[in-house]
């Protein structure tokens, strides 16, 4: 099909179009880091506390329900607060002409319902994500992460069905899918993680992105 398509130009962009999925990283990448920006609105300075303080992610996890428990916060008011908080700007233009060019999934660590009030700011795009546990009165009593390492699986699985993938992140947890994948490249990634993966191209600008992501599906010597 790709070879007949060779004839139009345009019909095999489009054959293309189909063939890859690009997975991005939602947190430091399209919206901003989600406990921060929370924390800031909220009010609770405790809650800026990330993964880069804490390492272990359920423990992390577990203190920060403590802390929305002390303050009574269930999902009703998480959700309202976290709907005050914007995408990155020029993230929806980015999504709006990315998903033009080829097929998009966002990967995150985070929570449906955390994510549920910025993902209709983006136009509602795909996002695998985790489950938040929420009790009848509305508090927020647990989590469910859907696997380990969901997010370099989660590329494994759409190659196994005869996806390529292009994959972008910002942090530790996106290596993973990044190397992964066909192509794959850091944004907005902090200096370190620069520095220790010299060969993973490292953009700061959606423009750049876009146009790394329109060159690997326009390029079929890139496959
Ligand atoms: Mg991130």
């Amino acid at each position: 099909m790709i070879y007949f398509s060779k004839l139009f130009d345009n019909q095999l962009i489009f054959v293309r179009f189909f063939m890859y999925i690009t997975c991005l990283d939602l947190e430091g990448v399209l919206v901003p880091e989600i406990w921060i920006a929370f924390s800031e609105e909220s009010g609770i300075p405790e809650l800026r506390r990330t993964t880069r303080d804490e390492p272990d992610y359920n423990k992390l996890m577990n203190w920060r329900l403590g802390i929305l428990k002390e303050h009574g916060l269930g999902l009703k008011q998480i959700q309202d607060t976290i709907a005050k908080i914007d995408p990155l700007p020029g993230a929806k233009e980015f999504m709006d002409e990315l998903r033009q060019t080829c097929q998009v999934v966002i990967l995150s660590d985070t929570f449906t319902q955390f994510a549920q009030p910025l993902m209709r700011k983006l136009g509602m795009p795909s996002i695998f994500c985790n489950e938040l546990i929420v009790g009848k009165d509305g508090m927020i009593t647990g989590f469910k992460m859907r696997q380990e390492n969901g997010k370099f699986h989660a590329v494994k699985a759409l190659q196994s069905i005869g996806f390529k993938t292009i994959a972008s992140g910002d942090s530790f947890n996106d290596l993973a899918m990044i190397k992964q994948s066909q192509k794959g490249f850091l944004f907005r990634a902090p200096e370190h993680i620069i520095n220790d993966n010299p060969d993973v191209l490292a953009f700061t600008e959606y423009s750049q992105l876009l146009d790394a992501i329109k060159e690997t599906v326009a390029n079929e010597n890139a496959d």
